[in-house]
Formats: structure tokens, C-alpha cells, sequence
């Protein structure tokens, strides 16, 4: 089963938009557990400090290390430790599907300037990113990473095909989605209809023309992904 564990500043902030949903039933369903440790509790002085001014100057507070580490310390076993920080590895589909397959994760989520590097260190963290921007605590980091893996996990979701088909799960991006009407009339009275090979019942010419789509759509507007793509699919023609 997958079990995190949260630490954080912020506990009231869970499980927030991880109880809605998809994520929400299958806790609730108990097909995935999620605890909640707030780092405070484990503050030893009577203000409750959980941070202090960073040794050599500088802006900023600094997470203590002996106040993390007692609040780690009372998550044991820790499994995989996520230090969610903007200086990780990026989360990707396949980061995601990794995490998910574990039985045990701990989220270590940062505020302030961040945490002591020692404690970084001793632990072994393996920091993650959720992207090239800063945010002001690791707990929108934390469900974001949490939201993808749940929905991984066997069970979750309704239709385990919609998981394979999906952006990045290939390579790819996907393909455009319709739905009825098949005659959509915009407010300004212009009407749309779908391609029509989608509603032709055919469905070789179906998925040769959406992996037409997800190919021209990941070429314009991912030539990172594209470039891979193409490097992965010539190696295996070969
Ligand atoms: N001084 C840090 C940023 C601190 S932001 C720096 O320049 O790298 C405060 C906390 O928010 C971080 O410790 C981290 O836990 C979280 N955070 C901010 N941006 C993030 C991102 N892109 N991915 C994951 N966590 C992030």
C-alpha cells in the first residue's frame, strides 16, 4: 500500500485538495494513507521556534535541523525522504510512477529560506521540483507530487486505459479530445463540427490519426520531448 507521511509547518493545510475527487475517494477507500506530522510539535522551546537566521548573513529564516529531525524521527520507517525544493530533480510522469509503486514515502515540505543542509544531508533527502519557479512552501509541491502518484496507483482510477494514453506516457502529448454536441454553435452563432474520422467507428484509422495528433502537437509545441521521441524510436528500428 502507499503510505506517505507529510511534515510540515502547515498540517491544516491537508489533505485539502487531496481529499476531493479521484484522490479523495480512494483514501477514503483506504487504497492509499496519508499522515500528517506538523513540525511545531516538535519545537523544544516555549515559542515554539522551528527557524532562526542563517549562519554568514543573508535574508531570510532557516528550518533548524534539530527540530526536523525530531519530527523525522517520529515518522520512522521513513521509506523513500522527499525534500520537496525548487534545487531537485524535476518531477516527471516517470518520477511519478516510480514514487507511486513505493510502499512508503515521507514529504518533508520547506518554508522559509529553506532547511539546514545537514539535516539534507543525514538523512540522504532526495530533493524533487515541481518546476522552474519558487513557491512559498513545499505543500503545494507535496500534493501536487502526492496528486500524480495517487492516481497510479491500481484501482484509482476507472479506466486504467485513460493512464496509457496519456501526455508523456509515451512520450507524447495527447491527442485533441471531443465530445458531444457533434454540432457545437458558439456564442457568436459559428458551428463546429469534430473530425470526422472520430465518428466513422474505424478504429485503426482512430488511432493512427490521434497518434498523427500527438505527434504534430508534441513536435510544435515540445521539440525538447520530440527530440527524445525520435531518438528512442530510431534506436528501436534498429
Ligand atoms: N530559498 C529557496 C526557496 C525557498 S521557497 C531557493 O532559492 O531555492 C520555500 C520552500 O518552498 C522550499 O524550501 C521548498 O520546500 C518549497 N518550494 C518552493 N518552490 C518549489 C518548487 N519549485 N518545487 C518544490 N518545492 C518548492
Amino acid at each position: 500500500m502507499f503510505a506517505a507521511s507529510v511534515l510540515t509547518l502547515f498540517p491544516d493545510m491537508f489533505p485539502g485538495p487531496l481529499g476531493a475527487s479521484l484522490s479523495g475517494k480512494a483514501l477514503e477507500k483506504g487504497l492509499w494513507k496519508l499522515s500528517v506530522t506538523d513540525i511545531r510539535d516538535f519545537a523544544e522551546d516555549v515559542h515554539k521556534t522551528v527557524d532562526d537566521t542563517p549562519f554568514g548573513g543573508g535574508a531570510g529564516m532557516v528550518m533548524k535541523p534539530d527540530v526536523v529531525s525530531k519530527a523525522l524521527e517520529s515518522v520512522r520507517p521513513h521509506g523513500r525522504i522527499v525534500f520537496l525544493s525548487p534545487r531537485g530533480r524535476k518531477l516527471t510522469q516517470a518520477l511519478a510512477a516510480e514514487l507511486a509503486g513505493q510502499e512508503k514515502l515521507t514529504l518533508l515540505c520547506g518554508r522559509y529560506e529553506g532547511l539546514d543542509q545537514r539535516v539534507i544531508d543525514h538523512y540522504g533527502m532526495e530533493e524533487i521540483s515541481v518546476g522552474d519557479y519558487v513557491l512559498s512552501g513545499g505543500e503545494l509541491a507535496a500534493m501536487v507530487l502526492l496528486d500524480a502518484c495517487v492516481r497510479l496507483i491500481p484501482g484509482v482510477m476507472g479506466n486504467a486505459e485513460t493512464a496509457e494514453e496519456e501526455s508523456f506516457e509515451n512520450g507524447l502529448l495527447e491527442y485533441p479530445h471531443y465530445t458531444r454536441p457533434a454540432l457545437w454553435t458558439t456564442p457568436d452563432g459559428e458551428v463546429h463540427g469534430v473530425p470526422e474520422i472520430l465518428t466513422g467507428g474505424h478504429h485503426a484509422k482512430i488511432a493512427a490519426w490521434r497518434r498523427e495528433k500527438s505527434e504534430e502537437i508534441t513536435r510544435e509545441r515540445r521539440p525538447d520531448l520530440w527530440q527524445s521521441y525520435l531518438a528512442k524510436n530510431t534506436e528501436k528500428s534498429k
